[in-house]
Parts: C-alpha cells; sequence; structure tokens
C-alpha cells in the first residue's frame, strides 16, 4: 500500500494558510475564508473580526 505512505503522520496537519485575523494556520481541510484582496481567515469570530477590523465596523445599540 504505497498510497498510504504518501499521507502525513496524524500529529503533523498541513498547513493551507494563515488567519489573517489571529494568525493562526489554517489546516487543509478547515473552512477556509478567502477575502477579495486573497487574504485568508477562519471562519465565524475570525471572519467577524476581520471584516469588522478591514471596514471599521461597529456593531451598536440603535438609539
Ligand atoms: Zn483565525
Amino acid at each position: 500500500m504505497t498510497q498510504l505512505d504518501r499521507f502525513p503522520p496524524p500529529d503533523e496537519p498541513r498547513v493551507s494558510a494563515v488567519c489573517a485575523y489571529c494568525g493562526g494556520e489554517i489546516y487543509v481541510g478547515d473552512t477556509l475564508v478567502l477575502y477579495a484582496n486573497n487574504d485568508t481567515s477562519h471562519e465565524g469570530e475570525c471572519e467577524s473580526g476581520y471584516i469588522a477590523a478591514e471596514l471599521g465596523l461597529e456593531r451598536l445599540v440603535a438609539e
């Protein structure tokens, strides 16, 4: 089974990209958010945080 030998050991996940928001690694198989400027981030909190920081968004209570 030479095919199986090509997989990396499970304790060494392959890094696909680096998150522009938290600086963490995004591994192959994880969901990745790709922005128009080619930055990448994790989905969820990093996605929200990145967008808020880039666009200067604020969440306020409407008055
Ligand atoms: Zn992140």
